[in-house]
C-alpha cells in the first residue's frame, strides 16, 4: 500500500530565501560586507537552484559583484553553441577557460573599467569553482533537451521541434505581419534506392540530402525531418516568390549531388510543395496546402516545385 503524503516538496518562497540570506534576482537585498568563504557557501547553494545556463550565470554575476566589482560577465561555449553576456562592456578583462577533469565547460570573461589586482583574480578563481558543477549539469541538460528535439540520423529537427517552431513562427508572423512560407519536400523514388542498394545506403542518402539542405540554408534549425524521407523547411519572413527561389535552389543542389554507391554516382532528386501562410490561417491548414502542392509536384513528374492553391 502506498502511504499518503509521501512526496517530499519543500517550497522556498522569495521571503524565505531572503531570510536565509539569498538575494532575489528582481529585488537585490541591501549589500553587506561579505567574506569570500560566505559568498562561496551561498553561491554553492544558490547555483544549484537552476538547470538553465542563463539563470546560473545571471545569479553568478549578480553575487560575485558583491565581492569583486565587475561590469561584464561573458560566457561562451563553442561546443554547445551557447553565448551569453551580462552587464555593460568595459576595457579591462580577465578570461578563463573552464574545464573539469579534462571536460571542456566553456570560457568566462570578466570585464570592467579598471585593472583587476591579484587578490581579486584569486577571488574570482575561487568563486568560479562554485560554477563548475552547476554549469556542467546545465550543459548536460541543454544537450538532453536538444537531442530530444533532433532526428539522430540526419541531425535535423524532429517532429516535436517542427510543431513547436511552426507554432512559434506562425504566431510571430501574425503579430509582425511578416510573411511565412514552408517547403515540404520528399525524396523521389526513394523506395527503389532501398530496394536496389539496401537500407544502409538509403540511410546514407537521407543523410547526404539532409546535409545538402542544411548547407544550402545555413541555418540548420530551419530543417525538420517529419517523416521517413520527408523534410520541412520553415522560412520566416519569406514570401511566396522568395520561398520558391530557395526551393528551386534546394532542388538543384540535390540534383547536382554526386552520391557514390559502389563507385557509381546515383541520381537523386526531390519534389517540393511550397505554401505561404494566409491571413488568419492555421498551421494545420498551411501544412495541408503544402502537402497538396507536394502531391501535385509528384503527379506532374517529380524533381520540381509546385505552389499551393
Ligand atoms: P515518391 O517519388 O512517390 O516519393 O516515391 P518513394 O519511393 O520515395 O515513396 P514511398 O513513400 O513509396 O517510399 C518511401 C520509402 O522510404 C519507403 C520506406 O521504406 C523508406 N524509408 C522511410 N524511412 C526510412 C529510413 O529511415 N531509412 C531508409 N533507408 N528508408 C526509409
Ligand atoms: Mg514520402
Ligand atoms: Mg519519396
Amino acid at each position: 500500500m502506498v502511504p499518503p503524503h509521501q512526496s517530499n516538496t519543500i517550497d522556498f518562497d522569495a521571503a524565505k530565501l531572503r531570510r536565509l540570506g539569498f538575494s532575489s534576482a528582481q529585488q537585490p537585498g541591501p549589500l553587506r560586507a561579505l567574506s569570500l568563504a560566505d559568498l562561496r557557501r551561498q553561491l554553492t547553494l544558490q547555483l544549484q537552484t537552476s538547470l538553465e545556463a542563463d539563470r546560473i550565470l545571471t545569479l553568478f554575476f549578480q553575487e560575485v559583484r558583491r565581492l569583486v566589482p565587475l561590469d561584464t560577465l561573458a560566457y561562451r561555449n563553442a561546443g554547445s553553441d551557447l553565448r551569453l553576456e551580462f552587464g555593460v562592456s568595459a576595457s579591462h578583462s580577465a578570461s578563463y577557460r573552464l574545464s573539469h577533469e579534462g571536460e571542456y565547460l566553456g570560457e568566462v570573461v570578466f570585464r570592467r573599467g579598471r585593472r583587476f589586482d591579484d587578490q581579486e583574480l584569486g577571488q574570482l578563481e575561487s568563486l568560479m569553482a562554485c560554477l563548475l558543477f552547476p554549469l556542467r549539469n546545465a550543459l548536460l541538460y541543454r544537450a538532453a533537451l536538444r537531442s530530444a528535439l533532433r532526428d539522430p540520423l540526419t541531425d535535423t529537427g524532429n517532429r516535436i521541434a517542427m510543431d513547436q517552431a511552426l507554432q512559434r513562427e506562425a504566431d510571430r508572423a501574425r503579430r509582425t505581419l511578416e510573411p511565412l512560407s514552408v517547403l515540404m519536400l520528399d525524396i523521389d523514388h526513394f523506395k527503389s534506392i532501398n530496394d536496389r542498394f539496401g537500407h544502409g545506403v538509403g540511410d546514407e542518402v537521407l543523410k547526404a540530402i539532409a546535409t545538402t539542405l542544411k548547407a544550402d540554408l545555413r541555418n540548420i534549425d530551419l530543417v525538420f525531418r517529419y517523416g521517413g524521407e520527408e523534410f520541412l523547411v520553415l522560412l520566416s519572413g519569406t514570401g511566396q516568390e522568395a520561398a520558391a527561389m530557395i526551393g528551386e535552389r534546394l532542388r538543384q543542389a540535390v540534383e547536382a549531388l554526386q552520391h557514390l554507391v559502389e563507385g557509381q554516382a546515383i541520381h537523386l532528386s526531390i519534389s517540393l510543395g511550397c505554401a505561404t501562410l494566409a491571413p488568419g490561417e492555421t498551421v494545420e491548414s498551411l501544412l495541408r496546402r503544402a502537402d497538396n502542392a507536394l502531391y501535385n509536384a509528384k503527379r506532374e513528374g517529380r524533381n520540381r516545385l509546385a505552389f499551393a492553391g
